[in-house]
């Protein structure tokens, strides 16, 4: 055994980044849209075997609940999602951490962005940084820790799930398991554009109204009617109005509903996504939409879906942070901490109980578009750096 110093680790890993890389572009070039089980369940496979390789106790494929996905027509079904990855080591050691990631991207089986190109150190492929090379960077944190004269006094638990991209429906239990076991989370989604990591993240909330009216014959009797897309845009425009308070973003993405141009529609349906800062945020939005549905004439069915609760900086994150800018400043790295809008699975650890800092992934950008990027030369600095701060915390 040896106990590199984090500059040593960096230099180390800078010598088999083009290895790495070669992992990274093994994961992205197949298909893992989160709707895409075969897909998703192809790459858990392929990183199962680097995952065999740090001898983990226990190495499980686990298949997790499918979405609720609803359509169009506002009838709910269940989307079939691929199986959860978790290897677990040294379960009962003193210090425990939880590494997690997703093998799923945002891009469907039908997606015209499916492979990987190169230029230099820059990957331009599907998840490359959205998780698939934060993915790559924990194995080998894992690696490395497995390596040091301390690491049996380390466990680890390494959670990558396959539905992170659509709310981690069936993955949540799994998430709550692990929290229960962990001292500190490790994710991996990837480091933000400026190469810092998510302070706090606001919460999110998905909501659907589905609104029933009673059709009828324009020309021959329109007053009978009760237009559903009538009363839906009333519903919309009150429902946005609560983009006035602070701390509370509403927005709806999708509207469905009508047919027959000649006919008063008696069916609307309109998807809303919220974002929130504080648990009271999400409190109050939530019930301003039942008032409003309780309170419409028609009647409304209101159907809520995807819940991420906001993640605020408590004190342990803090400390975890300060921990992070002492191993960031040993190696001269700079790394801001910003408050972001976006969520992730940290969120559902934290309000689990599990401190975590969720975007020490790679450094990259444009995630959730064809223009999706990582550099790879980021991989040595950012193993470094979590193995640094791992063996902080654990001291
Ligand atoms: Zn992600």
């Amino acid at each position: 055994m040896t106990d590199l110093s984090a500059e040593q680790i960096r230099h180390d890993v800078a010598g088999r980044v083009d290895q790495l890389g070669d992992r990274i572009v093994a994961l992205a070039e197949v298909n893992s849209g989160s709707f895409n089980p075969d897909g998703v369940n192809r790459v858990g496979e392929r990183l199962a075997g680097f995952v065999e390789d740090l001898n983990p106790d226990t190495i499980e494929i686990i298949p997790v609940e499918p979405t609720p996905v609803l359509g169009l027509d506002g009838i709910e079904s269940q989307a079939e999602v691929g199986s959860a990855l978790r290897a677990i080591k040294n379960a009962d050691a003193p210090f425990r951490i939880c590494l997690f990631g997703h093998l799923d991207t945002v891009f469907g089986i039908d997606h015209p962005f499916q492979s990987v190109a190169i230029d230099g150190n820059t990957f331009n492929g599907p998840g490359v940084a959205d998780c698939k090379g934060g993915l790559i960077i924990a194995t080998e944190i894992l690696s490395q820790l497995g390596r040091a004269s301390w690491a049996d006094s380390i466990g680890w638990e390494l959670l990558v799930v396959p539905d992170e991209e659509i709310g981690s429906f069936g993955s949540k239990v799994l998430l709550n398991e692990a929290a229960t076991r962990a001292n500190a989370g490790l994710g991996f989604e990837p480091a933000l554009p400026s190469g810092g990591v998510a302070g706090a993240r606001k919460g999110s909330v998905t909501g659907h109204l589905v609104v029933h009216g009673r059709a009828s014959h324009v020309g021959r009797a329109h007053a009978d009617g009760r237009s559903a897309i009538l009363e839906l845009s009333r519903l919309i425009i009150d429902l946005e109005a609560l983009n006035s308070q602070d701390g509370v973003t509403v927005n709806c993405g999708r509207i469905s509903g009508g047919g027959a141009l000649n006919v008063v529609p008696d069916l609307a349906v309109g998807s809303f996504n919220m974002r929130v800062e504080t648990p009271d945020d999400q409190a109050f939005v939530m019930d301003r939409f039942e008032e409003h549905v309780a309170d419409s004439a028609l009647d409304v069915e209101l159907v809520w879906g995807s819940t991420r609760p906001p993640k605020v900086r408590t004190a342990e994150l803090e400390t975890m942070f300060t921990g992070l800018a002492r191993s960031a400043h040993g190696l001269g790295l700079d790394l801001p901490i910003e408050d972001t809008g976006g969520c992730c699975d940290g969120n559902d650890l934290a309000a689990a109980g599990l401190p975590n800092i969720d975007s020490l992934g790679i450094r990259g950008g444009a995630i959730h578009s064809a223009d999706e990027f990582a550099h790879i030369d980021s991989i040595p600095e950012r193993v470094a750096l979590v193995t640094e701060l791992v063996r902080t915390m654990a001291s």
